[in-house]
Formats: structure tokens, C-alpha cells, sequence
């Protein structure tokens, strides 16, 4: 039998690691590779905040994990992972329910020799009372999707009103990272999107973003020259900006931080800190850290067991002379190691000994929606170069692009950008349902 490897997690980078080992040696039969998600669809999850703002069509970016597998020499299977069994070398799915809750798929095994999880991680509301139950988490579409359809839900109210005074819509984002960020600007754009199209009653003004920030600024895992300007352009948008607040409680009505202040929103989006599945927990043995993330060897192997590979968000993997820092949590991060496990798996079953990763940071750029983007390019000659304006959302969007040509070649992803083009001059600019 040729050797087995299963992929748990088809995200941004599971499925690339599927999609290459399936063409590399899925095709020749020099090994099988099984993929795994809980979902039947993927969709590249840094596109989830234009999602909830509806300036992306979630159904035309996402993937069919079946077709995929089909067109790249892998198989997939849907599933959750629940468990592990290290001595039988099986991993446990949970019985698959439909949507009235019917058993559609019994619990499974899935037997392996080398074992990769890429299950990625979820926002990490630190236990803060009222979050869960009251802010909107951007894990999932699914999540995205039912923000979108409340924030239009206040506006259809308000243009269906038959009152005169205009309506004005409170939305609280906790958070200033990336995320929190970026949708506070993709939400004023969309904001103007929806007076464009008449649902004028609420005034792009009117829409009153509120960006809470427990540190001292905007942005802070990234460099202080790019926050300062995306601070400056969110204030010219109309953003409050809070600084060095944090969340206490979350209520119905909004929002109260450590200092006494209120925030009054009927919207809330939770966007800080993230932790890992907590069934990677109790593992069958297998070492986490705090937020529950694997602890790795530089070799993408888990501590204590060769076989099981873990890498991505789900994974604590130091950085060389990082001083005790791990690789973040990134996109970026998931592409380069997809691509390093690809050769270490080969490598693996012909018995040779695996290359270390080294995380490599190409830089980093915050797209401020059609207003701006910001970031600075990293080089080995060049050091450090700030961008902003198209230049910055050219590189931006390129980290989608790679994305989509590890998935489906230069080829397809060219017709893609082209395909895009065209929807774009012939629907509506925002998702208006
Ligand atoms: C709104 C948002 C914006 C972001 N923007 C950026 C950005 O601009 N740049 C950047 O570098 N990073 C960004 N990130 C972070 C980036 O999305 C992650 O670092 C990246 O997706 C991690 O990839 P991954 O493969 O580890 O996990 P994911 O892409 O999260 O994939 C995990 C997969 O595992 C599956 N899964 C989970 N649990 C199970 C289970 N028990 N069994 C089976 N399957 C399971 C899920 O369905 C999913 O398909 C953003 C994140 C968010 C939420």
C-alpha cells in the first residue's frame, strides 16, 4: 500500500498542501493523500471582513473542496476531527449532521502514516463577558454572511420608515489588528455604496464606526510608520479611533471598557486575539500551548511525535533567534510552510532527513478599501520599503492571487482575474442581499 497522508484543515494552508502533494504524488500513486475539512467549501479567510461588508460575493470565491480533489489526485472527506488514536495511527471524525440535525455521515477513522492538521484557530474573545453572546465573530462565511445581512437589515428598516428624520447605525469593531481595521474601511465604503444605491436614509456619516483598541495603537504587531498613517486616514473617514481601552463587558446595547466608558452599538464585531481548536487540547498526548495551538519543532513535526505535522495558525513553531517569539499568525506564513511541507513529506517517505522553516516576512499591507492601502515590502538588498496608494494594494492583492495560482495554475487564475473584471462592470458594486 503506498504510504498515507492526511491533511486535516482545507484553509489557506491545508489546501494548498493537498492541491501540491496531490499533483506531486497523488498522480503517481507514490503516495494517497486525504484531505479533511468540516466544510464542503473553502474560502480564503483574510477575505472575510469584505464579506461581511459586502463588497465580495462570497459564492464566487469560494471552492469546492470535491471538484478540487477530483482535478488534483486527492481525496477528500468531509468531517470534523474530534480525536486521535497515536498507537493505531487513526484519526476520529465526529458523525456528520444535516441541517435538521440527521445523521448524514456516521463517527469515522481514518487511518495514516504521516498526519498533517491545519485546522487554523478562532477569534479569542479572552472570556469577556457578553462577547460570545453579543458580538459577531469573522471566523467563518458563514459568520460574515449574518453580519452583512443585519447591517442591511438596519438599513431596509430605515428606508421602509416612514418617519422624516434620518436613522443612524452604531457599529463597535474590538480590535485595531489588521482585521479590525480593515473592515472599519471596507464599512465606510460600503456605507457610501448603500447611499449610492438610495438607501440613503442612513447617511454615509450616519453609519458611526467605533474602533476599540486595548493597546496604545492601531495596529499593533505591525511596524509604527505604517500605523500612523492608517490611523490618519481611518480619523479622515469619520472612525473613532479608541486607544488603550479595553473591553469589559459586552451588553445588548454595546459595549463598556476597563475605564468606565460605554459604547453604544447595536452591531459588534469581535476581531483580537485568536486561540486554536480547543480538541487539539487533549490531543492522545500531544503538547499545546495556552491557546491551545500545537507545539512544533522547527521541522513542522510535532514535539512528540514524527508522524503528526502541524503548522499554520493551529501551530507553535519558534522562530530561529526570535527570542522565544513563534511565527505569527498569517497567510503568509501558511503559504510558505504548505510549500516547505510539500518537499519535507517527500523527503519523509523516501527516508530522508527534513528541512527546517525559517519564516520569511515579505513585509506587510493593510488595504483601507478603494480609499487606500498602506504597508512596506521586505527585501534582502532593499531592507524595508514603505508603499502606499495602488502600488500597495497591487502587492496586497498578489497575496490572494498566489493563493489562487497554488490552487489552480497561472492558467486558470489568469481567466480568474479576467472573469472578475467582468462581473465587476456588469453587478451591482455591493452585495445587496
Ligand atoms: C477577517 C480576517 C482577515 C485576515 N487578513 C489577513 C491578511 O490580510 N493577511 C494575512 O497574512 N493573514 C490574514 N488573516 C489571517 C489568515 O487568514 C490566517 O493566518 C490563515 O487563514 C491561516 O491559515 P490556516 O491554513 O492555518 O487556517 P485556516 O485558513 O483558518 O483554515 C483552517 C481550516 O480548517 C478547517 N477546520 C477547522 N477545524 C476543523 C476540524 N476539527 N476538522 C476538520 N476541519 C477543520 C476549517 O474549516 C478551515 O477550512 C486574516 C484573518 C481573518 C479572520
Amino acid at each position: 500500500m503506498s504510504h498515507r497522508i492526511v491533511i486535516v484543515g482545507g484553509g489557506a494552508g491545508g489546501l494548498e498542501l493537498a492541491t501540491r502533494l496531490g499533483r506531486k504524488l497523488g498522480r503517481s500513486g507514490a503516495a494517497q493523500i486525504t484531505l479533511v475539512d468540516a466544510k464542503l467549501t473553502h474560502i480564503w479567510k483574510p477575505l472575510l471582513h469584505e464579506v461581511a461588508a459586502g463588497s465580495l460575493n462570497s459564492a464566487e470565491d469560494e471552492l469546492n473542496y470535491v471538484a478540487q480533489a477530483k482535478w488534483n489526485h486527492f481525496e477528500f472527506q468531509l468531517g470534523r476531527m474530534c480525536g486521535l488514536q497515536r498507537s493505531t495511527r487513526q484519526i476520529v471524525l465526529a458523525p456528520v449532521l444535516d441541517e435538521d440535525g440527521r445523521q448524514l455521515l456516521p463517527e469515522r477513522r481514518i487511518g495514516y502514516d504521516s498526519l498533517v492538521l491545519a485546522v487554523g484557530s478562532t477569534t479569542n474573545d479572552f472570556g469577556t463577558p457578553g462577547a460570545a453572546e453579543h458580538c459577531i465573530f469573522l471566523d467563518t462565511r458563514e459568520q460574515a454572511e449574518r453580519f452583512h445581512r443585519r447591517m442591511l437589515s438596519h438599513y431596509l428598516r430605515a428606508h421602509a420608515s416612514t418617519q422624516t428624520d434620518s436613522a443612524h447605525i452604531d457599529i463597535a469593531i474590538v480590535g485595531a489588528g489588521a482585521t479590525g481595521v480593515e473592515l472599519a474601511a471596507e464599512l465606510h465604503h460600503a456605507a457610501r455604496q448603500l447611499a449610492a444605491y438610495g438607501l440613503d436614509r442612513i447617511r454615509p456619516e450616519d453609519m458611526r464606526i467605533t474602533l476599540i483598541e486595548a493597546g496604545p495603537r492601531v495596529l499593533p504587531a505591525l511596524p509604527e510608520r505604517i500605523a500612523q498613517p492608517v490611523h490618519r486616514t481611518l480619523e479622515k473617514l469619520g472612525v473613532t479611533v479608541l486607544t488603550g481601552a479595553a473591553v469589559s463587558e459586552v451588553t445588548a446595547e454595546g459595549l463598556k471598557t476597563a475605564d468606565g466608558q460605554f459604547i453604544p452599538a447595536s452591531l459588534k464585531v469581535w476581531a483580537a486575539g485568536i486561540r486554536a481548536p480547543a480538541f487539539l487540547k487533549d490531543l492522545d498526548g500531544l503538547e499545546n500551548n495556552r491557546i491551545n495551538q500545537l507545539l512544533v519543532r522547527p521541522t513542522l513535526q510535532t514535539t512528540l511525535d514524527d508522524d503528526i505535522f502541524a503548522f499554520g495558525d493551529c501551530a507553535a513553531c519558534p522562530q530561529p533567534g526570535g527570542d522565544g517569539r513563534n511565527v505569527p499568525p498569517r497567510a503568509q506564513a501558511a503559504h510558505q510552510q504548505a510549500s516547505m511541507l510539500t518537499r519535507s513529506l517527500r523527503l519523509k517517505i523516501s527516508g530522508q532527513p527534513l528541512p527546517e522553516y525559517r519564516y520569511r516576512d515579505y513585509g506587510s499591507l493593510i488595504s483601507l478599501s478603494s480609499f487606500s492601502a498602506v504597508g512596506n515590502l521586505m527585501g534582502n538588498l532593499t531592507g524595508s520599503v514603505m508603499l502606499e496608494g495602488w502600488l500597495a494594494r497591487v502587492f496586497y492583492v498578489s497575496l490572494y492571487r498566489m493563493h489562487q495560482m497554488a490552487l489552480y495554475g497561472l492558467p486558470r487564475t489568469l481567466l480568474l482575474m479576467l472573469s472578475d473584471r467582468i462581473g465587476r462592470s456588469t453587478e451591482p458594486r455591493l452585495k445587496l442581499h
